[in-house]
């Protein structure tokens, strides 16, 4: 990829973000089970299709000065699978209790609602397109309206692609490749949504 592309990238990155004051980084940890070769005899205790968020973390980036000036993390008590998997609480590090004495994904999401109105003229982004998705998904067993329904959501992945020639397959690994130091537990939504703000601030600063 040429210089010239990458500036493009960068420019069309500086203006989608322009109309906006903070941008909001956000990962998610879902309720998840070992999905190994399409061979296995096993049956999936958790179904994709039936992934439950159990942490929501989410910082606010001052999109002024780059930083983050505040952060909002609840763990969620999932409803279809309450029981964590072994899979699940070894990937996540999140424990059974961490879930059990959680509030409901409709109650979190009022809290995150109250929160965020404190950010006003916001957007919103996350690495990949998983946690939008999971998002909806959420809401449609909660029958509730999507968190951050309305705000406009980026594909920080998407974001990198345009911009680094070497695609590395998770995000710790982008991270590391970047030559950033990875902060906290890998797959714990508050640290992950942490280190998607250090690759925004490194692309954008
Ligand atoms: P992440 O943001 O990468 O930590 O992943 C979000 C969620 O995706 C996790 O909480 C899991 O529910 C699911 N997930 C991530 N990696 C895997 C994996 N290797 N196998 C199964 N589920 C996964
Ligand atoms: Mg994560």
């Amino acid at each position: 990829m040429c210089i010239e592309t990458k500036f493009l990238h960068l420019q069309a990155i500086q203006n989608v973000l322009a109309p906006y004051r903070y941008l909001y980084c956000v990962d998610l940890e879902a309720t998840c089970d070992e999905v190994g070769d399409l061979e296995s005899s096993r049956p999936l205790a958790v179904v994709p299709a039936q992934m439950e968020t159990i942490e929501i973390g989410l910082v606010v980036m001052d999109l002024e000065t780059l930083e983050i000036v505040d952060e909002f993390q609840r763990f969620v008590r999932p409803q279809i699978n309450p029981v964590l998997t072994d899979f699940c609480k070894q990937l996540t590090s999140i424990q059974q209790a961490d879930v059990d004495s959680a509030r409901t994904y409709v109650e979190v999401g009022q809290e995150l609602g109250a929160f965020v109105t404190r950010y006003p003229n916001a957007a919103w982004a996350s690495w990949g397109d998983y946690d939008a998705r999971q998002l909806e998904r959420d809401a449609g067993f909660a029958a509730c309206p999507t968190l951050l329904a309305g705000l406009q959501h980026f594909n920080v992945r998407k974001w990198h692609k345009g911009l680094y020639d070497i695609q590395q397959k998770g995000l710790k690994q982008s991270v590391e490749a970047m030559g950033l130091v990875w902060q906290g537990t890998y797959h714990r939504g508050i640290d992950d949504a942490k280190n998607v703000a250090s690759i925004i601030k490194e692309m954008l600063g």
